[in-house]
């Protein structure tokens, strides 16, 4: 779950993070009334889920009610990479001095938290590990210990000279990874890390993105979703129990339990095809389940066959089977489905499958190639 750059800011600076404190308006004449308040020169930010939004012209300083009600205007409403502006935030500027990187993410080799920084902060940080890779450090912290004192202050040292900004920088990358550990995070970023001209230091942008799966510890979270930016079919499986995530490719996949859905997809991969989302159905699978799936896969003009892929255990196959059957009433459903159904009932789901559309097979690989055949015939 990604949050808005205010909502970053917020956990940021509860955590103790230096933040200049902004508000959010989402007409210009909230964004004037919060500038009589503040004065003096303000940033004025549109508040979307997508990086490179002062590329975009997302992002304008403002230093009278006027520019704010102007630079706010052109603001709201602005499409950026897709998405319309819907709030601005409009903080105190920052004269800034200094750009530099902090960042925090999981890393799979160290398995461990990983904290980078880098001199070069500002812009995209993808275009800095590409092009001067020499001005990226990183360091793996271990989980049982934190973020000890002297890797800090290392990671500190090559942002700043200056004894003072590196003791604060080493703090603030502490706080940072506090922030990360305790809202379950799979990433903390503060891209620019600042300092202005008087030497002092600020989080001038800040990003979090929030583990789903440790949503559960953190109900508080939750009311921080922005739902209008998310995946509406996204959105439709959670509310259903489902988890899906959609892909780029035209094979539909229907499958019950994390671990065989991941292997579906390597499977269709394999043979050469191109998966169009992940779904887990789910362990105790309803036909009303089924029908969900099937609307949410068939949604996606791009899906051209869909591929069932069961092992009944605790799901029933003949359930499964109704709920396609149903849902192929129902819905009607347009493109092929290949089937492939084992494990408890599987005999009865056979039968309830005999007389339709469907197409079985015997195997997960028979299933995906015969998916693949069909996707790329249609
Ligand atoms: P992003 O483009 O979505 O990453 O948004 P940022 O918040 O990182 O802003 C992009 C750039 O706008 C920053 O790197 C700064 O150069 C500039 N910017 C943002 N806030 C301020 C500010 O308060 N003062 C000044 N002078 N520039 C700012
Ligand atoms: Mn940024």
């Amino acid at each position: 779950m990604k949050l808005q750059e205010y909502q970053a800011k917020d956990i940021m600076e509860s955590a103790g993070i230096p933040v200049k404190p902004g508000k959010v308006a989402t007409t210009p004449q909230e964004a004037v009334a919060i500038y009589r308040e503040m004065g003096g020169q303000v940033v004025v930010k549109s508040q979307v889920l997508v990086g490179g939004r002062g590329k975009a012209g997302g992002i304008k300083l403002a230093t009278n009610e006027t520019e704010v009600r102007e630079k706010a205007s052109a603001i709201l409403g602005m499409d950026i990479k897709g998405i319309t502006v819907k709030k601005v935030l409009i903080a105190p500027a920052v004269n800034i001095a200094a750009e530099t990187y902090i960042g925090i993410v999981i890393d799979r080799k160290t398995q461990s938290p990983v904290i980078m920084v880098s001199p070069a902060g500002g812009i995209d940080i993808e275009e800095v590990a590409k092009k001067t890779p020499e001005k990226i450090f990183m360091t793996a912290i271990n989980p049982f210990l934190g973020v000890l004192p002297y890797q800090a202050r290392a990671l500190a040292s090559k942002l700043f000279q200056d004894p003072a900004q590196i003791k604060k920088t080493a703090r603030v990358i502490t706080l940072l990874y506090q922030v990360f550990v305790d809202n379950d995070a799979s990433l903390a970023e503060i891209n620019p890390f600042c300092a202005d001209d008087t030497g002092e230091l600020w989080a001038v942008d800040a990003k979090i993105l929030l583990d789903d799966n440790g949503l559960v510890k953190h109900p508080q979270n939750e009311s921080l979703r922005n739902l209008d930016e998310e995946i509406p079919e996204e959105v439709e499986a959670r509310n259903s129990g489902l988890s899906f995530v959609k892909l780029d490719g035209n094979i539909g996949c229907m499958v019950n339990g994390a671990g065989l859905a991941m292997a579906t997809m390597d499977i269709v991969k394999y043979f050469g095809g191109e998966p169009a989302n992940f779904l887990d159905i789910g362990g105790s699978s309803s036909p009303e389940k089924v029908i969900t799936a099937m609307n949410i896969i068939t949604n996606d003009p791009n899906v051209k066959v869909i591929m069932v892929n069961i092992f009944g255990g605790i799901t029933r196959c003949d359930d499964v089977a109704n709920g396609i059957i149903e849902a192929h009433n129902k819905v009607g459903i347009k493109v092929p489905i290949v089937i492939r159904l084992t494990g408890t009932n599987e005999e009865e789901a056979r039968k309830i499958l005999s007389d339709t559309a469907l197409i079985p097979v015997g195997s997960m690989s028979e299933g995906a190639q015969k998916a693949i055949e069909i996707a790329q015939t249609r």
